[in-house]
């Protein structure tokens, strides 16, 4: 077998505790998973699989090219809901599926209405996030009669924050639902799970804090990361004081000092606003970036590991509150980025 030069640990064990946390922070509620874009990078087929069996009966992916792989591993009862709903283009998969379109716009209604009479589907409600759904008019002008709907969902657009639109929306989510016939209601995501049980209503979504992100500080302490990265030292050398490192020479070197070159960049999701700011660890040595993280080399100062040698590994800093404070980039984007080079392994 090939030697694979970078490693993604995944720890199932962190994965469906954080599952259980937010289950509990549910209250009543259901507590679904949303597992679109591969589980948020991480593989969707491994998050979908050890979720279910800890207990999650609703799962979420974007599209039905995503269904497809979740499908077989369901079993019957579980629930699967695609989120952009159905296209034409679709309907020949969805019309016989067991998973159930999000319908958000009037034509994916009539279309679904047409194609799939009397077949369950889903439906989304936008209440102010501006992104897919229906209009709270739109859904209460008699658009959606003889449709056989399960879940009504809408979705938060600043749960993340302290703002006054979190409860405008979810009292406008309660006053436009408690119109309709559905099975059960969905609000909250991973930070709406966290605003409160008055955020729950029958079903969550959470995506981001299964995965190891800590959307708000209530999270903090209890959501558990997932994934670690490794990286294997190319080279270790001595620099004189005054020679700079990487492109653009950003990094000078005040005094004679170590670095040592990881087989790691940007290619690998290890994007450059880790430049001059991400840091690796070797035992208990803290080896900072130095310079520009380019495509396939990343440079970290290390004096601090005296025993670092050519071949060895260290880990990144991939906390994922603690990377993004350092790069800059989303706790989404850190996940959803990471590469194919690493050799994924569930532990
Ligand atoms: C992605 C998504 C979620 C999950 O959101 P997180 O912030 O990752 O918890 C829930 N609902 C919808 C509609 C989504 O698109």
């Amino acid at each position: 077998m090939t030697h694979a030069p970078l490693r993604l640990t995944l720890d199932g064990d962190a994965l469906v505790a954080n599952w259980r946390w937010l289950d509990a922070r549910s209250g009543a509620a259901a507590c679904g998973a949303a597992v679109k874009a591969d589980g948020y990078g991480l593989g969707a087929a491994e998050v979908t699989r050890r979720l279910a069996e800890a207990g999650c009966r609703d799962f979420f992916v974007a599209t039905w090219a995503e269904a497809e792989e979740i499908l077989p591993l369901l079993a019957e009862g579980a629930s699967l809901s695609i989120l952009h709903g159905v296209a034409e283009e679709d309907l020949a998969q969805a019309a016989g599926s067991r998973a159930r379109p999000v319908l958000n716009t009037p034509r994916q209604v009539a279309r679904w209405k047409e194609a799939a009479p009397g077949r369950p589907c889903d439906l989304m409600i936008d209440t102010g996030i501006g992104r897919l759904g229906l209009s709270p008019g739109e859904a209460g002008s008699g658009l959606l009669d003889g449709l056989v709907v399960d879940t009504v969902m809408s979705h938060l657009a600043c749960a993340d924050e302290d703002r006054a639109m979190n409860a405008a929306q979810r009292d406008a989510f309660a006053a436009a639902a408690g119109t309709l016939r559905a099975r059960r209601l969905s609000l909250a995501n991973s930070a709406g799970i966290c605003l409160g049980r008055d955020y729950a209503f029958g079903l969550t979504r959470p995506g981001l804090a299964l995965y190891g992100g800590v959307p708000r500080r209530e999270a903090e302490g209890h959501v558990r990361q997932v994934a670690r990265v490794e990286a294997q030292v190319v080279q270790r050398k001595r620099l004189p004081a005054g020679a700079t490192v990487g492109y653009n020479a950003t990094f000078t070197a005040a005094a004679a000092c170590d670095i040592a070159i990881l087989n790691i960049g940007y290619a690998d999701g290890y994007l450059r606003g880790f430049s001059g700011r991400g840091s690796a660890l070797h035992g208990e040595a803290v080896l900072p970036v130095a310079g520009r993280v380019s495509m396939d080399l990343t440079a970290v100062l290390a004096d601090a590991a005296p025993g670092l040698r050519e071949g060895d590994w260290v880990e990144l800093v991939y906390d994922l509150p603690a990377a993004s404070a350092q790069s800059g980039l989303s706790q989404y984007e850190l996940l959803t980025t990471l590469g194919r080079r690493h050799a994924r392994t569930w532990r």
